[in-house]
Formats: C-alpha cells, sequence, structure tokens
C-alpha cells in the first residue's frame, strides 16, 4: 500500500476540493456576520500560513489564539498548523497567572486574539516571555503597539502556498487542562492522533457527521480542541454556525436560521437555553442532535431535550484524551426500551468506540470486573490518549500505556461506562463512597432547584458527610426537606445529606464545572449542625 502521511491539511484540502461550497458562517461579538466556505477556510489558511513564515515562524513553533468561535479562529488552527507549526488554544477563563504560565511554558511566538481580549492582552503582556507578534481578529482593528489586524495580515498574500510537508507523527496542536488541580498542563497532540480521533469522531456512533449536517458548536474553540469537531467538521464536510457570544437567544436565533442540526456543549449552556425558552416560548426546530459532554449530563436536561425530538448524545472524555472517551449510542433494543430505561441509560457516559480501550482498578490496583457494580478508578489508552505532558521529564502513564483519568467508575456489562465521581470528589462517609455527582444530578431534578454541589465536610463519627448546597430558581421557596424528600426517591438512605445550604452562586471553573476544591477550601471547617 501507499504512504500517505496522516497529516491534518488532508483534511482541509478535502473539505476544499469535495465540499468547497459548504459554509461557515460566523456571527461577532458586535452582531455583525460574515459567511465563508471550506474553500475560504482553505485560501486563507494558505495565506496565513505564508504570513506566519513572514513573520519567522518555522515548523514546530506555538502559534497560540485567545479566541472565541468565529471563521477566522478556524483559520488560524490550520494557518497554524498548515505551515508545521502548532496551533495553541488558550482558555481566556483562566486566571491571570495561569495565563502567564501557560504562555511562558508553552513559548508561544505570536498571539491572536479577539478584541474583547484586549485589557487581558494589554495586562498580560509585560508577563509574556515568548510573543513577539500579536494580532487582532476583529475587522479593521489595529490595536496597540502596531500589531496587524487578521484581515490586512492576509490580504497581503497571494495564497500561492504548498502545505509543509513533514512526519504524522509531528506535533500540530496544543492544549492545556484547565486546572481544577496544579498547574496546567499541556497536551501536544500530534497530526496522527487528530487524525485518527477526527475519522472516529464522524461515526454514528460518536457525532454522526455527514454533509447534510449543520453544526453549532457551543463547545468553546479553547476548550479541549473544540471537541476535535473542526477537523471531524472539515472531514465531513459539515457546515458550520459559529457564535462569538453565548446569549441563549442568538444561539436559538442563529439554530432556526441557519437550520442547525448539530449542537455541543457543557450542561450548563443548556440550562440557559431552556431559561430562554421558557421565558419566549422559541424552540430550536431543526435540531436532530445534541451533544453533551465535559461534566454529568442530568437526567431531566435530557429528558427535556428528548422531548424536543432530539437525539441526546452524552459524551466523556479530556483534554488528555483529545477529547473524546466515550459516546452514547441506542441499544440495538432502543425501540422497545421505556422512556425511563432510555432516560437511565443516556445519562450514563455512553460506549466505547473502537480505539479506546478502559479498565477499572480497585485501589490495590485488581481490575475490577465489567458488572454495573464495582466502582473504580478509571483508566484509558489508545492512539489519541496522552503519553506524556508538553515538557514533562517523565511519562503520564503507567505499564502498557494505561492513563489514570482521575475519575472514578462503573463498567456494565452491555458496555457501558458510568462515570460515578472524580476520585478527589468522592465523599468517604465511614469508609464507604458517596457519589456527589448522584447527589448533584438528583438534586437538580427536585423543582425550584437551579444548580447544586455536594461536598464532603468533616464528621466526628463518619470522617466525612455529605454537605449540599443548592442554588434556587428565580423566585422558587423549595424548602431543605422538599429537596430530601426528593433525594429520598432517588439516592440510598445514608446518601442523604446531613445539611442542604442555600447560596446565591456556586464557584465554576474556566470550562464552566463546579469548582469543588473552592467549595471544599470553604468549607474546610464547617461543623454539621
Ligand atoms: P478539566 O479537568 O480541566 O476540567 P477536561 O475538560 O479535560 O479538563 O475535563 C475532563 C474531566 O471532565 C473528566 O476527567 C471528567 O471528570 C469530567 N467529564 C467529562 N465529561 C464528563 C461526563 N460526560 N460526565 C461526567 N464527567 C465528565
Amino acid at each position: 500500500m501507499q504512504d500517505f502521511e496522516l497529516r491534518v491539511p488532508r483534511l482541509l484540502e478535502h473539505a476544499a476540493r469535495e465540499h468547497g461550497g459548504r459554509e461557515i458562517v460566523s456571527v461577532w461579538a458586535d452582531g455583525s456576520e460574515t459567511r465563508t466556505t471550506w474553500a475560504g477556510i482553505a485560501r486563507d489558511a494558505r495565506k496565513l500560513s505564508q504570513a506566519l513564515e513572514k513573520l519567522g515562524c518555522k515548523p514546530g513553533d506555538r502559534i497560540a489564539t485567545l479566541g472565541m468561535n468565529h471563521s477566522r479562529h478556524l483559520v488560524a488552527w490550520y494557518g497554524a498548523i498548515g505551515l508545521g507549526g502548532v496551533i495553541h488554544t488558550i482558555n481566556p477563563r483562566l486566571f491571570d497567572e495561569q495565563l502567564i504560565y501557560i504562555a511562558n511554558h508553552a513559548e508561544d511566538r505570536v498571539l491572536f486574539y479577539d478584541k474583547v481580549f484586549q485589557p487581558l492582552v494589554d495586562r498580560l503582556k509585560p508577563h509574556w516571555a515568548s510573543i513577539e507578534h500579536y494580532v487582532v481578529f476583529d475587522p479593521d482593528e489595529s490595536a496597540g503597539e502596531g500589531p496587524d489586524g487578521f484581515e490586512a495580515l492576509i490580504a497581503a498574500e497571494d495564497g500561492d502556498y504548498a502545505w509543509v510537508e513533514g512526519a504524522e507523527r509531528d506535533p500540530c496542536m496544543l492544549c492545556y487542562t484547565s486546572g481544577t488541580t496544579g498547574h496546567p498542563k499541556g497536551v501536544l497532540y500530534e497530526h496522527r492522533s487528530t487524525m485518527i480521533h477526527a475519522m472516529a469522531e464522524v461515526a454514528p456512533w460518536v457525532f454522526n457527521l455527514s454533509p447534510r449536517a449543520v453544526v453549532l458548536p457551543i463547545v468553546p474553540m479553547f476548550h479541549a480542541a473544540a471537541w476535535g469537531l473542526p477537523f471531524a467538521g472539515a472531514l465531513s464536510g459539515a457546515k458550520f454556525v459559529y457564535a462569538a457570544v453565548n446569549d441563549p437567544a442568538l444561539l436559538c436565533r442563529l439554530m432556526n436560521d441557519e437550520k442547525v442540526t448539530h449542537s455541543a456543549g457543557v450542561p450548563t449552556v443548556w440550562l440557559s437555553m431552556f431559561q430562554h425558552m421558557d421565558a419566549t416560548g422559541e424552540i430550536p426546530r431543526h435540531l436532530q442532535q445534541v451533544t453533551i459532554g465535559g461534566s454529568a449530563a442530568p437526567r431531566a436536561m435530557i429528558k427535556r431535550i428528548m422531548g424536543m425530538g432530539v437525539t441526546v448524545k452524552h459524551l466523556w472524555g479530556m483534554t488528555e484524551t483529545s477529547p473524546v472517551g466515550t459516546a452514547g449510542t441506542p441499544p440495538p433494543h432502543w425501540e422497545e426500551m421505556s422512556l425511563d430505561e432510555q432516560l437511565d441509560l443516556v445519562a450514563k457516559q455512553g460506549q466505547i468506540p473502537f480505539g479506546i480501550e478502559l479498565r477499572i482498578l480497585d485501589d490495590d490496583d485488581n481490575e475490577l470486573p465489567r458488572d454495573g457494580v464495582s466502582s473504580g478508578r478509571l483508566q484509558v489508552r489508545g492512539p489519541w490518549v496522552v503519553k506524556r505532558y508538553f515538557q514533562a521529564s517523565e511519562d503520564a502513564v503507567g505499564p502498557d500505556n494505561w492513563f489514570d483519568t482521575g475519575d472514578v467508575a462503573v463498567l456494565h456489562p452491555d458496555g457501558t461506562m458510568q462515570i460515578t465521581d472524580r476520585a478527589k470528589d468522592v465523599i468517604k462517609s465511614g469508609g464507604e463512597w458517596i457519589s456527589s455527582v448522584d447527589l448533584e444530578n438528583a438534586a437538580i431534578g427536585c423543582a425550584g432547584v437551579a444548580e447544586a454541589a455536594a461536598i464532603g465536610v468533616y464528621h466526628p463519627k463518619w470522617d466525612e458527610r455529605p454537605l449540599l448546597l443548592v442554588v434556587r430558581k428565580p423566585g422558587s421557596v423549595v424548602t431543605p426537606e422538599d429537596i430530601t424528600a426528593h433525594l429520598a426517591e432517588h439516592v440510598a438512605k445514608w446518601w442523604l445529606p446531613d445539611e442542604i445550604l442555600f447560596v446565591d452562586a456556586l464557584p465554576h471553573t474556566a470550562t464552566g464545572k463546579l469548582l469543588k476544591t473552592a467549595l471544599r477550601a470553604q468549607y474546610k471547617d464547617y461543623r454539621l449542625a
């Protein structure tokens, strides 16, 4: 057979050649709208590769972005990768300290950014040691000390450019984990891992993409490689609709105007969508599939979306797994299942696609059975799973490449994976584990509860007991007794929280997940009544 290096620019070549007319729509922070196509993205990416070379960029160099979702961000991905560079998507929601650390650690040479992040860039510029060029994505902008605007930069080029060739194991992208613990760690994706991941993603049992798909990714382009969608989208020739602002009214309008069939994002985005839908009566009419991941999709959310006639895909993964690990897909007997059975299944984290292998271990590293009961540390391996963090001196994996995810999971006999907690978030009561995630999901199903977090707090007899922190929905008068009564229908009696406290808001990580470390620190000395 022939040599055919699995290099990412081939994806864009394919999209431009076979699906060149398929549109990429962007709504910008100022509300304006632009339209291009996969052919346009390929043309602009070539011009950007030329421009970056003129700025002195070479294969292997890190080229960073601080940007929301839009077509120019997509061009930056492919333009950086096209010259053999490494696109490094920085999460603008991180703390200053982390942003300084990440850009310096990555030794980024160029930074493309959205104008809305100008104050952040001005603030951190003195601390960023390696960035030589600052380029603003927004049209007609030239902010600060002479950085060229993105359009001006590519307008100066003719696009007569051949992508830099190289080996398929060369790096192409760098993403840092948002760091719920410790310093952020960089995961360096390779052309090969990215290509294989993209090929796996388009399958019906993962994202189910085709040239007919119209995708509105709510997942930001700076979060875990945007779940690989910019690559899988090019492979499949899907149309993309990007919104640079995550406003539910805008998202809903775009979903209807552009006939969006596929959407993907973390659960919290759906909470605000529901509020908008309740307030206006508007619903996304063309949606066929919603993919939820990044944290557990609550059963009540799945039920509501399925009630709209939309397939819900529950995705589990992490930055370290490119990020797809498992994805929910209906089993052969789906039609014979009751709604409750279907919801129970979709609320779990899905099945294992080819390429991923999973196992669970007990505290003594013994492998546990796939019996639907045993719960243990989840490990993963496969061609798109991390081996060593960027610039680290040691591998991140144990013997035989098993990577410890930090999650605690159950594997069911039918191959379904169910996350029961993060190892550090488990509540240990009298030596037994209580799943904080299960408590939270059950609490969210109670009328009047907007959001809930369960943490373990000190208990003289049991070591730890659950404390539930609840944000009420606006106008709700739900009581701790109501919530306890609701929980009692869903969890074991000894799991019921010893106390329920109402709070105005809960802290979140940069990617919208509950920040349990902050809550644990805040309630460290809390004594149960
Ligand atoms: P960070 O740890 O910085 O948030 P990631 O975005 O890579 O980084 O998050 C990966 C983690 O998110 C997983 O290890 C898991 O704990 C959690 N997670 C992702 N998807 C799901 C899901 N569907 N259900 C429960 N937890 C999930």
